[in-house]
C-alpha cells in the first residue's frame, strides 16, 4: 500500500484526499469493486466525493500501471482489480462476485506454450471462468441440509 503512495508521488501524481481514499480503498479490496461500489463506499467517509473523482483516479491508476479494469463485467459494469498482473477469475452466477483464481499462473497456461494458434501469435492469456462461488456453494450445501 506504502509502495503504491510512493510510486504515485515517484510519478508527480498530485495525491489529493480524495484520491488517496480511491487508491486505499481499492488497494485494500479483494472483491473487484465496480466504481459504484467504489464510490458508495468513499462516500461515507468523504460524502462530496463524486463519480467523476472516482472515475479520473482509476484512469490514472490504469495508465500509470497500477490497478486493471477487467473486460469481465459485474452486471454489465465495469470493475477494477488493485492487482495489475495477469491471473484469472471467476464470476460466480448466484451472486455476481468476481474471485481472484489461484490456478496455475497465466505463463504456464498449455496455450501460452503454443508458438501459435490458427496463425496468431498468442501473447497474453486471462481466462474467466464462470461458476459458483465457494460462499454460496455452502449456502446451497447448508440449505439441502
Ligand atoms: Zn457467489
Ligand atoms: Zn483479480
Amino acid at each position: 500500500m506504502k509502495d503504491i503512495i510512493a510510486r504515485l508521488k515517484e510519478n508527480g501524481v498530485t495525491l489529493t484526499p480524495q484520491r488517496m481514499a480511491v487508491t486505499e480503498f481499492l488497494s485494500r479490496s479483494r472483491n473487484h469493486p465496480t466504481v459504484d461500489e467504489i464510490h458508495r463506499n468513499i462516500q461515507r467517509r468523504y460524502p462530496t466525493m463524486s463519480v467523476a473523482t472516482v472515475y479520473s483516479t482509476l484512469k490514472l491508476l490504469k495508465e500509470l500501471g497500477e490497478i486493471q479494469e477487467l473486460s469481465i463485467r459485474k452486471r454489465g459494469k465495469a470493475c477494477f482489480d488493485p492487482n495489475p498482473g495477469l491471473h484469472h477469475h471467476l464470476l460466480c452466477r448466484k451472486c455476481g462476485k468476481i474471485l481472484d483464481i489461484d490456478f496455475n499462473h497465466p505463463s504456464n497456461c498449455p496455450i501460452m506454450a503454443k508458438e501459435s494458434i490458427d496463425g496468431c501469435k498468442v501473447e497474453e492469456v486471462q481466462a474467466y471462468l464462470y461458476g459458483i462461488c465457494p460462499e454460496c456453494l455452502k449456502k446451497e450445501s447448508d440449505k439441502k441440509g
